[in-house]
């Protein structure tokens, strides 16, 4: 297999979750441009109509299957969905996130649950669902996008209960990567730095002075940028690693 084409998805089938926005839309872009036809989990299926149009332009068969990651029922009935209308699932991308600002003292019961409940009990309904088809058919890759917020305490903003979930995000990576290694499963996570999305402001002033000059290629990255590294951890290219957090940050968590 040549270098480049142990990038191919060709013939895959990979599962974003929060498709049609964000990272998530980007991602489902690259892994369809690598060649992996795609599901897209999403709450709303209506919202994921101009994602659906993209993949057909480029040749790739797509589904759209509606689910809540918190709810574990809806997730398994996603599963079912995606193999009845593609075949199998080769590819998980766990991207479904939540976050809020706020003082510790000042965060309620409420977002404290709310948080965790997308952020880590998703990730975790997802994996076990998915991971069990995968198990099931000796092969697969799993994606957690976790966050620098999982090794690093952002500021000037407070966000503890997004920085534990994402630590617990990373953990749950290497748990899951060591568990089914010997089933040729594959777990790693990504952990982007600052990215312009709606969940993080980069262009408020307020954070300018922490958030793009406290990074050493002073800027934030943009949804897209992280769909290469996104092929790369689905595809044979990254064979030989499992359990890892690869970090794209702009640096700013070498500080
Ligand atoms: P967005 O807020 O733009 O998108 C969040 C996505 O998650 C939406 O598609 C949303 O769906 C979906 N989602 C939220 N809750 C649920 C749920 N209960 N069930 C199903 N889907 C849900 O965020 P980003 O694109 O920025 O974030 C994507 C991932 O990247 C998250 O895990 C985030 O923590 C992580 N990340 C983001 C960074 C950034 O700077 N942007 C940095 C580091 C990590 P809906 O449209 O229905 O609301």
């Amino acid at each position: 297999m040549s270098v480049l084409d142990s990038f191919s998805l060709q013939g895959k089938v990979s599962v974003v979750t929060g498709a049609n926005r964000g990272i998530g839309r980007a991602l489902v872009t690259a892994l369809a441009e690598a060649g992996s036809d795609v599901a897209l989990l999403v709450r709303d299926p209506a919202s994921a109509d101009e994602a659906v149009a993209a993949l057909e332009a480029l040749g790739v068969r797509s589904a759209v299957v509606a689910a809540d990651v918190t709810q574990l029922d809806q997730v398994e009935r996603a599963v079912e969905e995606v193999v009845t209308a593609l075949g199998r699932v080769d590819v998980l991308v766990n991207n479904a996130g939540a976050c809020i600002h706020k003082p510790a003292l000042e965060v309620t019961g409420e977002e404290w649950r709310q948080v965790m409940d997308v952020n880590v009990n998703g990730v975790w309904n997802c994996a076990q669902a998915f991971g069990r088809q995968m198990v099931a058919q000796n092969s697969g890759t799993i994606i957690n996008i976790g966050s620098m917020s999982g090794n690093i305490v952002n500021r000037p903003q407070w966000q503890p209960a997004y920085n534990a979930s994402k630590a617990a995000v990373h953990h749950l990576t290497r748990s899951l990567a060591a568990e089914w290694a010997p089933y040729g499963v594959r777990v790693n996570a990504l952990a982007p730095g600052y990215i312009a999305t709606d969940m993080t402001p980069v262009d408020d002033p307020a954070f300018q002075r922490y958030w793009i000059e406290d990074a050493p290629l002073r800027r934030f990255g943009l949804p897209e940028e992280l769909g290469p590294s996104v092929v790369f951890l689905a595809a044979p290219a990254s064979a030989f690693m499992t359990g890892e957090i690869l970090v794209i940050d702009g640096g700013y968590s070498v500080f």
